[in-house]
């Protein structure tokens, strides 16, 4: 059955959400725009919103086969997905196996000091707030997932971790942390939203420890591209380039 793009529904930092002619829809279109420091630093990084919707549709695959709940429906084109409509909950779930990023300031830490278990934090989604940390008690409180909704993401997210672990230490990348989104679809289940790209977790060369993910574009390091681009490169010969 084919798919027609509707209107837009709204244009966020890195992707394009348009309204379909298939109920309970919509395509995410991914682009090369990169921002980082809540958009204060804006730039581009060429063939991303492709290699990004390759990686991220094959990410979202594996974990439907590893049983996890999520949006994705199909690959469009080049730089479509199409996903199942949800209800944002507006939560960003974190996940940490090492320490870096905002994490080292707020509480001291030493950069790459693992977490064993791994550590789970919640911010809440808005951009005049910079995403503030919440704990558990503020989305009971303010209502954005009810105790099972909670209890049922954070089982999801440790399952994304084990199972994404396991892909990444297998094509020589270490999954540092990553960021996760969760929605309800019409029948008010919790799938797994969004996306998973180099441009929402970290990832290290498990060799040379050097990070091949948005880090090189906040901290200017160069060879964004190269980096994005193979991560891309080891999926594809992992996933047998099946998008
Ligand atoms: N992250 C994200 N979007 C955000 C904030 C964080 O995708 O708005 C991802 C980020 O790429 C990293 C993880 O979540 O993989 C943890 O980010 P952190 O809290 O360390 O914040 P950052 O240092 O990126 O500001």
């Amino acid at each position: 059955m084919t798919v027609n793009r509707g209107s837009q529904i709204r244009e966020g930092k890195a992707k394009i959400l348009y309204q379909t002619d298939r109920p309970g829809t919509i395509i995410q279109y991914f682009k090369d725009d990169a921002t980082a420091f809540n958009a204060l630093k804006k730039g581009q990084i060429k063939d991303k919103g492709i290699l990004n919707n390759a990686i991220s549709c094959w990410m979202f695959k594996h974990l439907e086969k590893s049983g996890v709940k999520t949006h994705f429906l199909e690959r469009l084109s080049d730089r479509e997905m199409l996903v199942k409509k949800l209800e944002i909950i507006p939560v960003e779930v974190v996940i940490r196996n090492r320490a870096t990023g905002s994490i080292l300031k707020r509480l001291g830490l030493a950069k790459g000091r693992p977490f064993q278990p791994p550590l789970i934090e919640y911010f809440y989604k808005s951009d005049e707030l910079s995403d503030p940390l919440i704990g558990e008690t503020h989305i009971a409180y303010f209502k954005w997932a009810t105790d099972e909704q909670l209890a049922f993401v954070r089982a999801q997210a440790f399952k994304v971790n084990d199972c994404l672990c396991r892909v990444c230490d297998e094509v020589g990348l270490e999954l540092i942390d990553f960021k996760l989104e969760f929605g309800l679809d019409e029948k008010d289940e919790v799938l797994l939203g969004d996306e998973f790209t180099p441009d929402g977790c970290r990832l290290w060369d498990k060799k040379t420890g050097e990070p091949m993910d948005k880090d090189r574009f906040r901290q200017d390091l160069g060879g964004v591209e190269e980096a994005y681009r193979e991560v891309y490169r080891r999926l594809e010969s992992f996933f047998g380039q099946k998008t």
